[in-house]
């Protein structure tokens, strides 16, 4: 019997009926090249079968024409913290309460979904906010994307545990690690994730060495797969990562000195390990925003020096790894590592190596691979979940528009359409967009 995601048990209701979406041009994940006058049934939130344009619309189906724009799977993210930031107050007014941070979380999720992002893998996170706000979604508080956690993180005893707040798990020793990891399990994780070395985020940890003895690692990867989960390894400094690969991390974040160590890759790409790069998580930590190449980029560092020089050299090295990953035919999963940062990942891979086709499959195919949800979301393909994303124009062309939100026309989630400028009024125009369902 297959692997129960917490994740999936969760899923809000799907649509009922038939919806068949005609006149696009397909985008289905799989690599290949765009096609014009596709079609696509949808099937009580599956997709049911995909064909052509000039069919006919299938008994019973509402019609949705959507006008030549692009039919494309919804986004994945498979590297995120949505936590929620709550404002900076200022001085002498009220403090914020203990549950207004989940408020902000509910925020941040909507906005994941208007933006194209179906389905989102939180790599760590405050306490249970993640499984509080899957359950709100499930029984129908709100809409957001399809959420996967890692729980908390497992670490060994670092100075991360006191930077972090509730985020780590800290353990030492095999026995105290595998119970960390089924502490995890109970809270509702969909997979594990564990810090092989420090994290490049905070001054006291030193990302180079491997934290943890070989008899924890073990003990962890042993317990993760026994289990029939995912084992997703923070790998920083090349000893964390040979430790990871040769555990059999299934997820490799970071890894950004890879491209120094051939044989590495060598082994991942024979393994089917994944790796997922976040630029756009050395981008933040050296103080870029939104600028895509580091060349005339305005900096407002929020680090002291010491990091920001350390995110610039991560940077440099984590593009090369990218690119030596893929020309090693290691599977490439898209995670952005900031809030919002889906769309601006997708343009800094393609900016920094990757071909719009490589970076928008990262998105879509393989980051739904690297979650084990590839049976069910990441390509438009009979059988396959109907969480699906239709744009104004070419995003292989033109993959800044998914950046966009105004060119974000339609997103669904199980076959029910649940954000985008199409169910967004448009005061200027002074009429709703409807969605013209005539049959
Ligand atoms: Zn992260």
């Amino acid at each position: 019997m297959a692997h129960r995601f917490p994740a999936l048990i969760a899923a809000p209701p799907a649509a009922q009926g038939r919806l068949w979406l005609t006149g696009a041009r397909l985008f289905d994940g799989t690599g290949g090249a765009v096609r014009d006058g596709a079609a696509v049934l949808v099937e009580d939130g599956l997709i049911r079968r995909v064909g052509d344009a000039s069919e006919p619309c299938p008994d019973g189906a509402r019609l949705l024409d959507v006008g030549q724009r692009t039919l494309m799977p919804g986004l994945t993210d498979a590297h995120t913290h949505a936590a929620g930031r709550l404002p900076e107050t200022l001085r002498g007014a009220e403090q914020a309460l203990p549950g207004t941070r989940a408020h902000f979380l509910q925020a941040d999720l909507r906005e994941y979904l208007r933006r194209g992002v179906t389905t989102i893998r939180v790599t760590g996170s405050q306490g249970l906010a993640p499984q509080e706000a899957r359950q709100a979604m499930r029984y129908g508080a709100f809409r957001g994307p399809r959420l996967l956690t890692c729980g908390k993180i497992i670490s060994a005893t670092a100075p991360g545990g006191r930077f972090y707040g509730d985020m780590y798990r800290e353990a030492d020793g095999p026995d105290d690690m595998r119970r960390a990891v089924r502490e995890q399990i109970r809270a509702g994780a969909d997979f594990i994730k564990v810090m092989t070395t420090g994290a490049r985020s905070n001054e006291l940890e030193d990302p180079d060495p491997l934290q943890l003895t070989g008899s924890e690692l073990s003990a962890v990867a042993d317990e993760v797969h026994r289990m029939g989960f995912m084992l997703s390894a923070h790998a920083e400094g090349l000893a964390g990562c040979e430790a990871a690969i040769a555990s059999g991390a299934d997820t490799v974040e970071h890894g950004m000195f890879l491209h120094q160590r051939p044989d590495l890759l060598e082994a991942m790409a024979a393994g089917g390990q994944v790796l997922v790069p976040t630029l756009s998580g050395y981008y933040w930590m050296a103080g870029l925003g939104d600028a895509i190449g580091e060349s005339g980029a305005q900096r407002a560092p929020e680090m002291p020096p010491v990091l920001v020089q350390l995110a610039d050299h991560n940077l440099e090295q984590g593009a090369a790894s990218m690119r030596a990953a893929r020309d090693a035919g290691v599977k490439i999963a898209l995670g952005s590592d900031v809030n919002h940062g889906t769309a601006l990942e997708i343009r800094r891979m393609i900016h920094h190596g990757l071909t719009p086709a490589q970076a928008l499959v990262a998105a879509t195919r393989t980051a739904a691979e690297a979650l084990a949800l590839g049976d069910h979301i990441g390509t438009i393909e009979e059988g396959k979940l109907a969480d699906l994303l239709i744009v104004d124009g070419d995003p292989l062309g033109e993959p800044e528009l998914l950046g966009d939100k105004h060119r974000i026309w339609l997103v669904l989630q199980l076959g029910v359409p649940v954000a985008g400028r199409a169910l967004e009024q448009d005061a200027a125009e002074g009429r709703p967009w409807v969605l013209s369902a005539s049959g």
